[in-house]
């Protein structure tokens, strides 16, 4: 069995490495050629835990390999996976799916057997089926069957999720395909990891329902820690008096500055979308986008307030940019709302971030990038920690608050106890945690 994978971003990157690790031989095409030229140096042009040593030992053991040559991938591959972005293509919600059928139109041309083609990207309901018609259209003769195989790694957790997935999902019309499909995950399947079959439509829809509830989690939560805040309870001990009972479950249930990321924000807009596609109206999913998107703006605010409502030429320092820790993605992350609109304001913006400085500084501009949080602190009028990256679980505060010029600390990860502060950070200001006055 050889396999194929059409994209190496996050997703492409990572499962053509594991996939190598089950012991196929793997082949990884991407557009972008620099990408391509660092990866056949073992070079990893993204932050991922552990990817690195894993690709190193694929390329020297000859099961893993990159090229820009698709016709050379599909040709030596019996299933072949896109794994391109489908990023939105308007605010509304529309996704963009070019990457995914112009990668449908290059495979078509170069299958010569029986080759099975498998969606990894997030799609919409009915894009196989395109992705069927388009391969028939350019390439009459071929013979192949399209599965959908939707991901559900997270960044930052990006192999561990892959070899220990809470479940595999197919969606396939064939029982040769599902063969196909079984035999790649079989490492998986002897590990006692479900493998779900079911049709194209439902693997399809079912990554978009997995994704806004994750979503519509955190977006209640947050919603309900405005009320903690209004009236003296205590949205941790709420999310774990709830967490515990085995209906609800305790993930996803931390209060913060709201979801941001490549996958949440993009792909409840596109649920939100196919409903109005199919006059199903998603209403509980658009009022979760609706209400994450004032998220970030209640956070600015949450700060702006903190610095006595006007933060003109005070500086506010920011501890993470990433979306989430673990990661150096910043796509749709809540530091791209919150910072610029501090600056819009007046704010002098000072920040660090252990991964993702490179990536924002296509995002952000006029930042004071700073070498650590102690860096940050120096002269600032409020300091923010924005996402919870371990290193700055641990502060010295003491040393924080020594250097900063007003001792405001903005936890807006409630990653510090009371306990913590105490004596050491004048205001301390946390989400869902103390009554707002
Ligand atoms: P990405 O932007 O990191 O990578 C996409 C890659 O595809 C890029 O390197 C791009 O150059 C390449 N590409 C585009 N068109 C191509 C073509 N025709 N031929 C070859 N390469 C091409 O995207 P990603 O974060 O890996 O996401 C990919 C898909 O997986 C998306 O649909 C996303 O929603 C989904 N997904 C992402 C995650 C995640 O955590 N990032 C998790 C689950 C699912």
């Amino acid at each position: 069995m050889r396999i194929g994978m059409i994209g190496t971003g996050y997703v492409g990157l990572v499962s053509g490495t594991c996939f190598a690790e089950f012991g196929f031989h793997v082949s990884c095409a991407d557009k972008d050629e620099t990408k391509i030229e660092q990866l056949k140096k073992g070079k990893i042009p993204i932050f991922e835990p552990q990817l690195e040593s894993l690709v190193e030992r694929q390329l020297k053991a000859d099961r893993l390999e990159f090229t820009t040559d698709i016709k050379q991938v599909v040709e030596n591959s019996d299933a072949v996976f896109i794994a391109v972005g489908t990023p939105s293509r308007r605010e509304d919600g529309d996704v963009n799916l070019d990457y995914v059928y112009g990668a449908a139109r290059e495979i078509a041309q170069y299958i010569n057997k029986y080759t099975v083609i498998i969606t990894k990207s997030t799609v919409p309901i009915g894009t196989a089926r395109e992705i069927k018609r388009i391969i028939l259209e350019e390439n009459p003769q071929a013979d192949f069957d399209v599965a959908s195989n939707p991901e559900f790694l997270r960044e930052g957790a990006a192999i561990n999720d892959f070899m220990r997935p809470d479940r595999v999902l197919i969606g396939a019309e064939s029982e040769r395909a599902c063969e196909v499909l079984r035999s790649i995950y079989r490492p998986l399947f002897l590990n006692q990891t479900p493998i779900v079959f079911v049709s194209l439509e439902t693997a399809e829809l079912a990554k978009y329902a997995s994704n806004a509830f994750l979503a519509t989690k955190i977006t209640f939560i947050n919603e309900i820690a405005n009320l903690c805040e209004a009236t003296g309870a205590n949205v941790q001990d709420v999310a774990r008096a709830m967490g515990y009972d085995g209906r609800i479950g305790s993930k996803f249930l931390h209060a913060g500055p709201g979801y941001g990321g490549s996958c949440f924000p993009k792909d409840t807009l596109a649920l939100v979308q196919m409903g109005e596609k199919y006059n199903t109206p998603q209403t509980i999913v658009s009022q979760v986008v609706q209400v994450n998107k004032n998220r970030f703006i209640e956070m600015a605010d949450k700060i702006i307030l903190a610095c006595g409502s006007d933060v003109m030429n005070k500086k506010i320092g920011i501890l993470g940019i990433s979306f989430k820790p673990n990661t150096d993605d910043v796509r749709d992350a809540p530091s791209l709302t919150i910072i610029p609109y501090l600056q819009e304001r007046g704010a002098i913006i000072k920040a660090h971030d252990p991964e993702a400085i490179e990536q924002a500084k296509k995002c952000l501009v006029n930042i004071h990038w700073c070498k650590d949080a102690y860096d940050v602190a120096v002269d600032c009028d409020a300091l923010v920690i924005l996402t919870e990256w371990n290193e700055y679980r641990a502060l010295d505060l003491k040393r924080l608050s020594q250097s900063m010029k007003i001792k405001t600390l903005l936890d807006l990860r409630n990653i510090y106890k009371d306990s913590d502060i105490e004596g050491v950070i004048e205001n301390y200001i946390s989400v869902g945690r103390f009554k707002r006055l």
